[in-house]
Formats: structure tokens, sequence, C-alpha cells
């Protein structure tokens, strides 16, 4: 049965032509990119040099920006937004949950009973102070001190956002509380910028006196899936979860391998081209698009960026695709697994570190010295990732990432670090190399292998790492496709950062103890202590293999399953004296944070339990219980003209066992809500996590097999609910 309907047709192919009306329009993507962001051009028309260059500085190096200054800056965005068509401007943040806020203001002001002005003054832009009661705060804010603020990051351009032809200034702000904690992803995540920029800087100073800054450099590859908006819309699993909670898997699932880099839909190539060209103009540097390995399943990157910039266009880009699938008649679903039994989504976080005189840190260079820096900073992460592996798999710890992780499928949740062969082997033979304290060398030369500069071929083939070295940067993949990168970042800056300056005391140390040392000695002689203490951390293998699993254990890794455990990571003493030694979050900041997740993870559980159960009862039941009615009706007659039971035992058994799968469907059900009510009674929200996970997960899966094996057994048009073979479908 075809439950998609034609009625999206019509708008289809209108904007489709309006999308060829805007391409002819134009000249390539260079015509209108970025035309909707207040950037250098735009500036160029509305501030003074003096500003453009305070705003430069405040991008660079995090200078602030003065109270005249924000008066020009605000005047000169004001008239810009009203030269561009807006009336109103918001300040655009990232709460701690979901995608983004926005509350409107306008420019205009009456001065009259018939007349007004524009105005928009740099205290407005700087500081705004919406209601942030209905935000979570995890108990930081009671709800009578509800007062927060947002405060503006000249660090990203402010741009513009259009819905429904209306089009709105939106300045990106941080959002703290009145007393100062951060109530959002953006605010931890710019010191833990400034953190690692500086620690790495003074490491850079070893190799080059001319390296003054650092900036960390992020590419997110998105991905996601489509399904038909109408067939969205009868699906309330889908609506409310995100994810189907029921539903068997097709006759011809992923298991075709034939969609992966296979040609697009049209349909759907033509809603990639709407959503990049507006990813375009909003600056969003969007490079490619390709199907992905699961059938509805496609993927988006852009060229990467700074990595503050990188996570806003990365937030706005999925604002961007929900926004624009619907005229298209999709709907995109983020969720890491929509799907049971097919390939879930991620996004990839691929980190780097550059110098300000250009240099990729994570990338080999063309001689010995330069190897050094490279081998320094790209052990030292290895460092990292190896002492804090809880905490950054708690980084990555959501509802919907628990069904990737540890499945078969996604990065396992053992966090390990591929490298590759070529620098598997390189490590292997620079740590074996005996430590050339007694000044064994040759004059000028340095000890270490040689490095192809070019790694890209080697490094790239290990897809099953959750942490993988791709040639000139890391791959964190480990991401859950909804998710605000913040998190995984705000974590990774910090550990290395924090390894950064750890390294550097001891090198500082190793040069002050023994002042004719060479400091090149000396930093191999700790880099090569920092290796021994961490390479067990470094895996080639397949990741998704039993074997791994137990060759982790052997090696003391944690295999940490589930959000619920997963958490705890973040209140360890090695994650509190990381975060608040180095003034990231306060102790009370990590508390709440935490608390939220714990939070996040228990109602979206809950959500999902009352949406399987109304489903169960409204939809599954109800089908169930027609289709018998049904064949009852059959069995009836034919007994009353004569048939015998035994020559109708097909029906009769159908009967039977729909009745069975009634009964438990019923029990299962009921037995669901008991359990959400009792799980609710435990006060901690760490243990009402645990039960979560552990009791009330367990019964969705005993209630979905009777669904589906009810689902399996009636006529087709007694089953009200888009199937997966019509989910995902596309064309
Ligand atoms: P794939 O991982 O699918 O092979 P690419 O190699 O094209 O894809 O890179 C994926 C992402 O990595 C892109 O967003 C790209 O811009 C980004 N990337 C490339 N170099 C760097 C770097 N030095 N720092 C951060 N990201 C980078
Ligand atoms: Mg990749």
């Amino acid at each position: 049965m075809s439950k998609s309907s034609s009625a999206s047709a019509t708008e289809q192919s209108q904007s489709f032509t309006d999308n060829q009306e805007f391409t002819s329009n134009h000249r390539g993507i260079s015509s209108y990119y970025g035309e909707l962001v207040f950037g250098p051009i735009a500036q160029s028309g509305y501030l003074s040099e003096n500003a453009i260059s305070e705003i430069g500085r405040a991008v660079n190096d995090g200078h602030a920006i003065g109270r005249e200054i924000a008066d020009e800056v605000a005047n000169g965005m004001k008239d810009w937004a009203l030269d561009m068509g807006a009336t109103h401007y918001t300040h655009w943040f990232q709460p701690l949950r979901g995608t983004t806020a926005e509350k409107h203001d306008s420019f205009f002001e009456p001065t009259g009973i018939d007349t007004g002005i524009e105005v928009f003054s740099g205290k407005a832009l700087a500081q705004q102070e919406p209601d942030a009661s209905s935000f979570p705060s995890g108990g930081i804010r009671n709800t009578f001190e509800a007062r927060g603020y947002t405060a503006w990051d000249p660090s990203s351009p402010a741009f513009i956002i259009e819905k429904g032809g209306i089009r709105t200034l939106c300045i990106p702000t941080i959002f703290v509380s009145y007393t100062g904690e951060a109530l959002d992803y953006k605010a931890p995540l710019l010191k833990t910028l400034a953190f690692v920029r500086k620690a790495a800087t003074d490491v850079c100073q070893y190799f080059d006196s001319n390296i003054i800054d650092c900036s960390v450099s992020l590419g997110v590859e998105q991905e996601y899936f489509l399904v038909k908006e109408d067939l969205y819309y009868q699906r309330p699993d889908l609506m409310y979860t995100g994810r189907t909670l029921i539903g068997h898997l097709p006759p011809k699932g992923q298991q075709m391998e034939d969609h992966y880099f296979g040609s697009i839909p049209t349909k759907v190539q033509v809603f990639m081209n709407d959503f990049e060209q507006q990813a375009h103009r909003l600056g969003i540097p969007l490079r490619t698009r390709h199907n992905e390995v699961a059938p509805g399943q496609f993927e988006c990157a852009p060229q990467f960026e700074t990595l503050n910039l990188a996570v806003d266009h990365n937030t706005l880009l999925m604002d961007v695709m929900e926004a624009v699938a619907s005229d298209h008649g999709f709907r995109v679903l983020l969720h890491e697994k929509p799907f049971k039994g097919i390939n879930g989504s991620g996004k990839h976080n691929n980190w780097s570190l550059l110098t300000n005189t250009g240099v990729n840190l994570l990338s080999p260079g063309k001689n010995p010295d330069q190897n050094l820096q490279f081998l320094t900073f790209f052990i030292n992460v290895i460092k990292a990732v190896h002492d804090h592996a809880d905490l950054l798999r708690a980084s990555i710890a959501t509802v919907g990432n628990d069904h990737r992780l540890g499945a078969n499928e996604a990065p396992p949740a053992i966090m390990s670090v591929f490298v590759g062969d070529t620098l598997e082997d390189v490590l292997n033979r620079f740590e074996a190399d005996i430590d050339n304290a007694d000044g064994a060398h040759d004059a000028g030369s340095i000890n270490i292998p040689n490095i192809p500069e070019i790694l890209l071929d080697n490094t790239d083939r290990n897809r099953t790492s959750p942490f993988a070295f791709t040639g000139n940067k890391f791959e964190f993949r480990a991401v859950g496709s909804s998710d605000n990168c913040s998190s995984s970042m705000v974590v990774l800056n910090a550990i290395v950062a924090n390894q950064l300056v750890e390294f550097k005391n001891k090198v500082d140390a190793e040069i002050a103890k023994n002042a004719s040392a060479k400091k090149t000695d000396c930093i191999e002689k700790v880099l090569r202590g920092e290796l021994s203490s961490s390479k067990k951390v470094i895996f080639g293998g397949n990741g998704y293999s039993d074997e791994w699993v137990q060759e982790a254990a052997k090696r003391g890794l944690n295999n940490i399953k589930n959000t619920a455990e997963a958490l705890a990571a973040y209140m360890s003493e090695a994650s509190i004296d990381l975060f608040v030694r180095n003034g990231i979050f306060s102790h009370k900041e990590l508390e709440a944070r935490t608390e939220i997740r714990y939070e996040t993870f228990v109602l979206s559980i809950e959500l999902e339990a009352k949406v399987l159960g109304e489903m169960v009862q409204n939809f599954v039941i109800p089908s169930a219980i027609r289709y018998q009615s049904r064949i009852a009706d059959n069995v009836s007659k034919l007994l009353a003209i004569g048939l015998t039971k035994e020559s109708i035992s097909a029906q009769m058994e159908m009967l039977n066992t729909l009745s069975g799968l009634i009964n438990q469907a019923h029990q299962k059900n009921a037995l669901l809500s008991e359990l959400t009510n009792s799980v609710n009674e435990i006060e901690s929200a760490q243990e009402r996590a645990i039960a979560y996970n552990n009791k009330l997960k367990p019964l969705f899966e005993e209630v979905r097999i009777v669904c589906d094996l009810i689902e399996k057994l009636v006529d087709d048009s007694e089953w009200s609910l888009p199937k997966y073979r019509e989910l995902l479908t596309l064309n």
C-alpha cells in the first residue's frame, strides 16, 4: 500500500523552478557565497577601518571590543540588516538542549504617535537578557532568579536568517546565568580554545620563535537520513523521538550495499542543491555531498574552518537542512539511529592545529626538524586521548549515540587511536631508540625516523576506529549526528591543551636539570616517555571485532557501553581537576552540566516509553484485532457452509497466534508503564538514568519484537503505520 501522496509534487516542481531561476541568475557559488553574512565585505560598506580591524583582532586573538567601537559596529550592523530587508534582530545562542535559541527584538523605536526610528546600540549588541527559566540549567538557577544573559561573540560573524520571506539579523552569543555560570555550549568552548591556543603556541616556541599564535581547525562531516514528509507525519515515533520504535526490516536493506556513492535520487539532489545554496549564502563552506551506506542516508561536508566558526556553522546547517527539507516534501532525520538494523549516522569531527605561520602541526613536514615538531603534537594528542579516554567517551554519550557505539557498525565504545601502519612503525622505531642524553649524535642531526610527508593514502583506510589519524588531522568519528559538536570539542581541546602544558613542564624541567643537553634531546626523551605510557591506546585492527573487545580488556582500556555509565567520568577526580584547575568549568558548572546530561537521557527514554506505549495501544493492538476479526469472520462463514475446523487449520492457527501476540503486547505494554512509574521514583539522576538504561530499555526490545511479529503477520491494509520499506524509499 502506498501512503505517499502526490500533494507535494507540485510544490516540489515549484521549488525546483525557483531554484533554477536562482541558479541561472548567478554564476557559480562564489557569486552568492556569504551574501547573508556581515563579514569583511559587508563590513567595509558600513564600518570604519578602525572598527573592522578591531573586529579582526577579536576574531584573531579574542581581544575584547570597547564600548565606543561596539556602538559603531551595532549601528553599521543595523544599517546593513535594514538594507538587507530585516526589521528584527536576535541574539542567537546554543542552550544545553536541542539546536539553537532566538528571541527577536525589533530595531524600531516609536518616537511619537506616528513617528519612529530604527536604533541598535552597542549595549544591545553586546548583551541581552532573555528569560532563562525555560532552558536547562541543572539547578544552577533557581526559578526565582530566572535571569540569564547573552553576550556577543565577535569571533563569529552576524548573519541573516530567512524564514518564509522574513529576514532576521542573528548575532552569535554565549548564554550565561546572572551569576556568571555558563548555560550554553559556546561559552566553555571559547575558553578551551583560548587554552589550547596558548598551550600549543608555548610548545611551538621550542621549534620556531616566529610562531606566536595557533588556531584550532575543524571540518565536520554530517550524516543524515531523509524520509518523505507525509510518511513522517504518520509515524508518531519519528515525530516525537526521531527514531522508529517499532518496524521490521525490509527484505532489501543495506545488505545490497549499492547505495554508498551510488547516484543520488533526483528529488534528493534538488533538495541538497537547495539547502547547499542556503548554506553558501550563509557562508557555510559546504563542499561535498554523497549517499551514505544505508538506504535513505546521505552525507555532506564543508571545508574546515576555525573551530568556533565550524561549530556554529554545523549547528546552523542542521537548522537550515530541516527548514529546507519541508519545501521538498522531505524530513531530515538527524537521529543517530532512526532505523533498527540499518547503519546509523555520525558526525566526523576532523580536528587539527594551525600556526600563525601557516603550518599544520599535524602534518609531517619536509625535513626532520619539522618531523620532530609533528611528532611532538602527534604523540601529545595520543597521550591526551589515552589519559582521558573515559572523558572523551562521556563527551559523546547521548541517548541516540548509545544505539551506535558498541553496536556492530559505528565506532566502538572503546576509545582507541588509529594511526596507520607507516606511523605505527615510525612510533615504534622512535620509542625503541636509545636515549641520546649522552649526546652520541652527529651534531645537528636529529635521531628520529623519517616520516613521509604525504600520509593520506595509508592512514585513511580504517573506518572502524573512533579516533583516527587521517594524514594531517585527527578525526573523531564517534560524535553523534544530532549532537552539538561543542561537548566533544570542549573535551578534546581541554585534554590536549592540558597535556601540552604537562609536556612542556617536563621538557623545561629536563632542560633545567641538564644545562648542556640539547633541547631536541630533552624533547625526544620526554616524548618517548609519553609514548611509552600511552601507546596501548593505539590500535590498527578491526574495531568492530570481538577480538578487539577482548584485546582492549587485556590492555586495560575501558569499554563503556551506555550513557548512564559513561557520564560518571565528568565527575571523576581527573575531570574535575582538568576543568576546574584550568578555569573551563567551576565545580558547580560541571555538576550542573552532568545533571542536565542525565536528565536529558532520562527524559528522552521516558518520552520513548510513552510514545511506544501509545503506539502499541492505538496502532498495533487495534491492527491485530481488526485483522483477527476479519479472519474470525471468514472462519465463521466457512464453518457455516460446512467446512471443518481441520480443513481451515491455517486460519485457526493465525487466530491463535494473533491472540497470543495481542496478549503479549498488552501485558508488556502494561509492564512498560508500571516500570516507568517505578523508576521515576528514584531520586538520584544518575541512578535513575542507570535504571532507565538497564530496566526500561531492554523492555523496549521485548515490546518491539512482539509488535514486529504482528506487523509481519497482518494484512498490509490493516497496518496503518508506514513500513520500513516505504520509509526507506525516496524515489
Ligand atoms: P573523508 O574523511 O571522507 O575522506 P576529507 O579527507 O575530504 O574526507 O576530509 C573531511 C573533512 O576534513 C573536511 O571537512 C575537510 O575540510 C576536513 N579537513 C581537512 N584538513 C583538515 C585540517 N587540517 N583540519 C581540520 N579539518 C580538516
Ligand atoms: Mg572522514
